[in-house]
């Protein structure tokens, strides 16, 4: 019997479960096919949520997907698996011996045989080397360091609460030390306050945001250097209208467990500590299977988002590096670019398959939105009617931000039970409690 043509993705994050859904919808029920996710978690959440997941304004578990369950509806086969390396000659990627909570084999290290690979693996956070940032700082890029940074911040309110009911004479306080006025940086600062605010009516009525001193520290000469300078300048504003301590131009030159220490011989004394300064691939992608990578451990692709060496081996969203002719800058990680690769690389294997010529992928800037919680939104859109970039703040900037979430929900359940989950959020908006608390 004729071995079917096995397709395999592996991550299922923003870009790699929005590709597995397309593939499944074309691929998934055709019996000469043989669809296959291998990821390393059980559940799905949308990565650019995570700040709100750690601030606990959203509740992840209501928002998660369970992989397996998605593939028996799409018809494709979920592994759960860790990617550790590429046997490029055999057509086989090699997956780490999957482990239980206790240290204990489940599975021993295996292979899966490929015929087209799909790399869509993400990426962790750049700490750049930082003396003590790998030790003392919690890095927002998975679900479990969010919930982990949740319960730490909850222990923290809890403790000054207690400091003060006990001895109201005293001043207690939540510090918070953030690295990095990127997107992520300054929308957990003024989540961090929209959960504070919150707080009081949850049985710690001494805690509220005035308890809390935040300080964000970006090495650059502005925060969100992604978005136009006036949008930078309102976001920045909002931020200390808030409370938030934002230091421009300053750098972070050791953490400690106490502290972080910057540039200009500065101690910023910190319970909580993030970094949230950059991303790079994950240090085992790094010439994975004989394949180029850059030095930030980015699969190098071609413009059909093929690999350079491999043609049967693809890659999309952080872990791919593309930087389109003529550009400058390599195309920045972002859910955007990886939802847009996505829809490219689907049309792409379709065409390898049939033995057609692939498309280029073209990125289509949408702007950049950042979220202040409920205070505000700022951002920058590609305006198509006018011709050239738009600002935008407020409450249209929010609409446009909450619908890139809505995109990928509609992406990977379809537009029926997209829609459905769309009215069960607002449902829980009013029926659940504002703050997730355990
Ligand atoms: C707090 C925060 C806020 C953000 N806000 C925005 C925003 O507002 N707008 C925006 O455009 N972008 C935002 N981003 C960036 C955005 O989240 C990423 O660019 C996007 O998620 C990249 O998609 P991806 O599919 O490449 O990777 P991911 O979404 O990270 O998915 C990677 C998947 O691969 C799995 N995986 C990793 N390694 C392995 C392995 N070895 N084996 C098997 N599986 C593996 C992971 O578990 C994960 O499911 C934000 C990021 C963060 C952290």
């Amino acid at each position: 019997m004729a071995l079917k043509t096995q397709i395999v993705v592996v991550g299922g994050g923003a870009g790699g479960l929005e590709l597995i859904t397309r593939l499944a919808r074309r691929f998934g029920r055709n019996p000469r096919f043989d669809l296959i996710l291998v990821e390393r978690d059980r559940t799905h959440i949308w990565k650019p949520l995570l700040h709100e997941v750690a601030a606990g304004s959203l509740d992840a578990n209501l928002d998660e997907v369970g992989y397996r369950s998605h593939g028996h509806r799409w018809g494709y086969r979920y592994f759960r698996g860790t990617l550790e390396g590429i046997d490029r000659k055999a057509g086989q990627i090699v997956i780490a011996p999957l482990l239980d909570e206790d240290g204990s084999e489940i599975m021993g290290q295996h292979r899966i045989r490929y015929d087209y690979l799909v790399l869509a693996v993400g990426s962790v956070t750049n700490d750049f080397g930082t003396k003590g940032a790998a030790e003392h700082c919690l890095f927002l890029d998975e679900r479990k360091n969010a919930d982990r940074f949740r319960g730490k911040l909850l222990d923290q309110c809890l403790r000054v609460s207690r400091t003060m009911l006990n001895d109201p004479s005293q001043e207690a306080f939540l510090e918070v030390a953030i690295v990095g006025g990127g997107a992520t940086g300054v929308e957990l600062a003024a989540e961090l306050y929209n959960a504070a605010a919150a707080l009081k009516h949850y049985g710690l009525e001494v805690f509220d945001e005035s308890r809390l001193k935040v300080t964000l520290l970006e090495a650059g000469p502005r925060i969100l250097p992604a978005l136009p300078e006036k949008l930078a300048t309102a976001a920045h504003e909002e931020l200390e209208s808030l409370g938030v301590r934002v230091l421009t131009e300053t750098a972070v030159t050791e953490v400690t467990r106490e502290a972080m220490v910057t540039n200009t011989g500065e101690r910023i004394a910190a319970h909580l500590k993030v970094w949230a300064a950059g991303v790079k691939g994950a240090p085992y992608l790094a010439e994975i299977g004989g394949l180029e990578t850059n030095r930030l451990n980015q699969l190098v692709v071609r413009p059909t988002l093929q690999t350079t060496r491999d043609e049967r081996i693809l890659a999309l969203g952080d872990c791919a590096s593309l930087t389109p002719a003529g550009a400058l800058r390599p195309i920045p990680p972002r859910a955007q670019a990886a939802h847009q690769m996505a829809e490219t690389v689907a049309k792409n294997l379709e065409r390898l398959i049939e033995g057609r010529g692939l498309q280029p992928f073209v990125y289509r800037d949408r702007g950049s939105l950042v979220s202040l919680s409920r205070f505000s939104t700022v951002g920058s859109l590609m305006g198509n009617l006018v011709g050239g970039r738009m600002a935008i703040e407020g409450r249209l900037a929010r609409m446009v931000y909450v619908s890139l979430y809505r995109m990928h929900l509609v992406a990977i359940h379809g537009w029926l039970k997209g829609i459905a989950m769309i009215a069960v959020g607002h449902v829980n908006q009013v029926v659940r409690p504002r703050l997730k608390l355990h």
